[in-house]
This record gives C-alpha cells, sequence and structure tokens, in this order.
C-alpha cells in the first residue's frame, strides 16, 4: 500500500448503482420458477438478432449492426426456469405483483416519492442477453435519501426490471446465454453523485443500501444476487463507468485502484468491468443515455393510495436498525451480527433468542459458523434439521442438560436421526452433564497420577467430559486443583 491519497482534494466523486435480485416466486412477466435449480438445460434454440434501426435510435447503429450480425446467439432452456415469454415468442404477462409489493417496500424504506402511475419501458439491449433486444424497467421510486453520518444520501431512483440472461461461454461469434436469470425481478437503487467521502466510506454507503434492501427478507442471496457498477471521476476528470463488481468488500478497491489509474494515465469516458481482485478492464466506449421507448404489451399500473398506506404500515424493521441492535443489545461482535443477518436463519435466531434464555452469541455463532462448518466437512445435511431440532438444542442448554460444547454433536446425530428427541440424543451420545463436584473426582483420579504435567492433565480431562461441561470450567478446575 502506497500512503493514502487525499480524495477529498482529489475531488473524487463517485455514483453507485446497486443491483439486487429479489427472491420472489415467479418471474417479473411470467410464472416460470426464479430459483435456478435446474442443473442442465432441455433444449437450445439459436437465434439471430435483427434490430430495427427505429428502435436503436440514432446513435451507433452501423456498429451495433455490425456486432450483431457477426453473432449467433444460443440460449439454454430450462425446465420451469423459462418459457415462450423468455424466448420472445409470447408477450409478457401481467406485472408480478409480488415483485411491485417488494419493490414498493424498497422504495418506501429509502423515503422515496411513489408514482401514481407506473410505466412499463423498453430499454436497447444490444448484447444479446434480452432475446427480445430490450429490457422492460420501471421506475418505482424517485427522489428517495437514506442517512449516512449525519448526512443525507440522495437516492435518485429505484427501479425494477428483468435481468439479463447469464452469459455462459462466447468464441467465434457463438455466445452461449442461460434463459433462466432472464426475467428474475431485479430492483436498480441509484445514488446521486457522492461527492466528499472516501472509497471506504462509499463502500459502506453501498452496505447500507444492500442491508435496507435485505430489510424486505425477500432478497436473494448468493453469488450474483447483488451486482453493483460505480461510476468514478476526480477533479477536471472525465467519468469511468465500472461494472459487475460483485462482492462489496471490492468496492473501495476498485474506487482506489480507479483513482490511481486516472492519475497515472490519459482518461477516456469509458466503460470497464470490474475483475476480481479490484482491478479494472477496457468493456466499451461509454454508451450514450439509455434508449427507452415505451412497453406496448403491458398498460400502466396505478399505484393506489391505499394499498400504499398499507405497505407503509406494514413495513419491516430497516435492518440498520437491526444491526445496530445485534452489536449493542444482544453483545454480538461486528462478523457474527452480519453474518447473522445474511443468515438463512434469521428469523429462527429472533424466535430462540425471544423463547430460551440463552447467550445470543451461542446461538448466533451455531446458526452461522458450526452449520457452515459442519456443512463443509459434510458432517450434517443442513435440510434435514428444523427448527423442532434447535429449538430442543437451546432449550436444554438453558436448562442446563448439555453444554454448548455438546451443540456440533448433537447437530451431527440429529441430521442423521431427525426423528429422535433430545433426550435420546443426550443419551446416545453419553453427553448427560455432569456436575462440578463430579468433575472435581476425575480431576483428582487425572492429577494424582504420577509424573502427570498440567498440560497432559488438561488433556486427559478434556477427553473424558468432552460435551458434558463447559470446556473453560474444565480448564479453570485442573488449574486450580493441579499440585507439581
Ligand atoms: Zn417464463
Amino acid at each position: 500500500m502506497t500512503g493514502e491519497l487525499n480524495y477529498r482534494k482529489l475531488g473524487l466523486k463517485a455514483g453507485l448503482e446497486i443491483h439486487q435480485q429479489l427472491n420472489t416466486k415467479y418471474k417479473l412477466f411470467c410464472k416460470c420458477s426464479t430459483e435456478m435449480k435446474e442443473k442442465a438445460p432441455v433444449s437450445t434454440i439459436i437465434r439471430k438478432l435483427h434490430p430495427v434501426a427505429s428502435e436503436l435510435g440514432s446513435t451507433d447503429v452501423a456498429a451495433e449492426f455490425e456486432y450483431l450480425r457477426n453473432r449467433t446467439f444460443h440460449y439454454q432452456v430450462f425446465k420451469n426456469e423459462s418459457c415462450l415469454v423468455e424466448i420472445d415468442c409470447e408477450p409478457p404477462h401481467e406485472l408480478n405483483p409480488e415483485a411491485l409489493y417488494i419493490t414498493l417496500q424498497i422504495a418506501q424504506l429509502f423515503n422515496c416519492e411513489i408514482p401514481n402511475e407506473l410505466h412499463i419501458l423498453r430499454k436497447t439491449v444490444i448484447d444479446g442477453s434480452n432475446t427480445s433486444g430490450f429490457q422492460r424497467t420501471l421506475i418505482v421510486g424517485l427522489n428517495g435519501h437514506l442517512n449516512f453520518k449525519g448526512k443525507k444520501i440522495e437516492i435518485t431512483q429505484i427501479t425494477l426490471e428483468e435481468d439479463a440472461a447469464a452469459i455462459v461461454s462466447e468464441e467465434n461469434g457463438k455466445v452461449s446465454y442461460r434463459l433462466n436469470r432472464l426475467g428474475i425481478p431485479l430492483v436498480e437503487i441509484d445514488t446521486g453523485l457522492l461527492e466528499g467521502y472516501s472509497p471506504t466510506e462509499i463502500q459502506e454507503i453501498a452496505y447500507i443500501i444492500g442491508l435496507l434492501a435485505k430489510s424486505t427478507g425477500k432478497t436473494k442471496r448468493g453469488i450474483g444476487s447483488i451486482r453493483q457498477d460505480v461510476n468514478i471521476s476526480i477533479k477536471n476528470g472525465l467519468r469511468v463507468e465500472v461494472k459487475g463488481v460483485q462482492e462489496l468488500g471490492l468496492i473501495s478497491k476498485v474506487i482506489e485502484n480507479e483513482v490511481k489509474r486516472q492519475l497515472s494515465e490519459k482518461v477516456k469516458e469509458e466503460t470497464r468491468v470490474a475483475l476480481p481482485d479490484g482491478a479494472t478492464k477496457f468493456m466499451r466506449p461509454l454508451p450514450g443515455a439509455d434508449r427507452m421507448y415505451p412497453e406496448t404489451d403491458i398498460p400502466p399500473v396505478v399505484v393506489d393510495k391505499e394499498y400504499l398506506e398499507k405497505i407503509k404500515e406494514d413495513l419491516p424493521e430497516p435492518w440498520t436498525k437491526k444491526l445496530a441492535q445485534f452489536k449493542s443489545k444482544l453483545k454480538l461482535s461486528d462478523q457474527l451480527a452480519n453474518e447473522t443477518l445474511r443468515s438463512a436463519h434469521l428469523d429462527l435466531f429472533e424466535k430462540i433468542i425471544k423463547t430460551e434464555k440463552v447467550e445470543p452469541a451461542i446461538v448466533a455463532s451455531t446458526l452461522t459458523q458450526t452449520l457452515k462448518d459442519l456443512e463443509r466437512k459434510e458432517q450434517i445435511v443442513s435440510i434435514s434439521l428444523t427448527e423442532k431440532h434447535f429449538l430442543a438444542i437451546f432449550d436444554a442448554l438453558e436448562k442446563k442438560k448439555i453444554a454448548k460444547e455438546a451443540i456440533p454433536e448433537i447437530l451431527i446425530y440429529f441430521s442423521k436421526k431427525p426423528g429422535n428427541s433430545i433426550s435420546t440424543a443426550i443419551t446416545d451420545l453419553n453427553l448427560t452433564a455432569i456436575s462440578i463436584p463430579e468433575l472435581k473426582k476425575i480431576v483428582k483420579g487425572i492429577i494424582t497420577q504420577p509424573n502427570i504435567t498440567l498440560d497432559r492433565a488438561i488433556g486427559i480431562v478434556m477427553s473424558k467430559v468432552r460435551g458434558k461441561i463447559e470446556a473453560q470450567t474444565v480448564i479453570k478446575t485442573v488449574k486450580k486443583m493441579f499440585k507439581p
């Protein structure tokens, strides 16, 4: 690392566009599943795209035609995850009400104004990632804001759009796409120009935006479910757009690298693509303003005032607030608080700490780190574990029937024998908790052996009582009783 640059002095300006997939049952304009769980395509459709010049507008038409003329597009079709709508052989069905509901929630979480009528537009896309040659999009919120370190961050607009098909490969003019991603509801959240912030602060703002969107509990998780574009410029410089930052933690690095690049070479207005290490690579010249025209197959959607009021009343608690509470009230570390929020077991976590008087950090680490660890080692299959199992485990912990060290073993047991009760598990695994006097008796038997060292004594006692009493208690007791 070279010395920290003074980004304020350099006049760093950045704009964020955060794209987040929604976890709806159906796609935006058809009843296909959004799960993307099918591994192999059932067929492949081969197309050449023939854009209509009037739809492309006047700019760069020749270049775009040239680009398209030399390519064939191979679209992979997946069972239940693509239909006639995705292959552009049938008009779109009505707008998915679930996707609209979630987007209206998000727009309200960002304090946006919501238009009375939402107009669906077509945005020209020429890389073949949309079979129709355009992407459908509608503005759902305008002029919103969020608070960051006592300042207002402007949210210029929130749009709901169809995700594009995912590229599989491109060689010798043959481009392959998977159609299962096409049409998944995608929310785009745009900030105004962020001035006077460091790259780290800009990354924090992106993080807050992600958290607020996730407060709905209806966003998709995992790689590719959130994608970030960043516009970057410095004083007297030109604007460069970096597309496709897949990891939030890379944003500050991408900005730092881009500022360094802009300081050391002549900058052209262009679109670059983010690489996994935070560097960027030229993609294409900066396109002009998006070419939009109205969608003629679907009428505008009227937003009913009462409906909007109802959404406002049922608005979920912002995760920014929840995160703060996890840290201050529940005493979770920053990492554990964040992991718990992002975990698929968030609801379960909240239910357990409400019903059982156990240390929240133990519950949180069990539901995140322990489960992940056991899954990675292929010791459990999470899907076989249900709420009932976790509630039984933490109830036994609260009643001191087990020590917290026994939790992983019981999880492995339940994963194999989901029908058994916790008491059967404790008996079968020989994990019945022991009392301090019982522990002292065992310790006494060990430390009176000839030539025993403290470390060795701790090791032997531990192996005898593992999972039956807290490890810390064991260490403390042996240390206290050990006399060389
Ligand atoms: Zn479909």
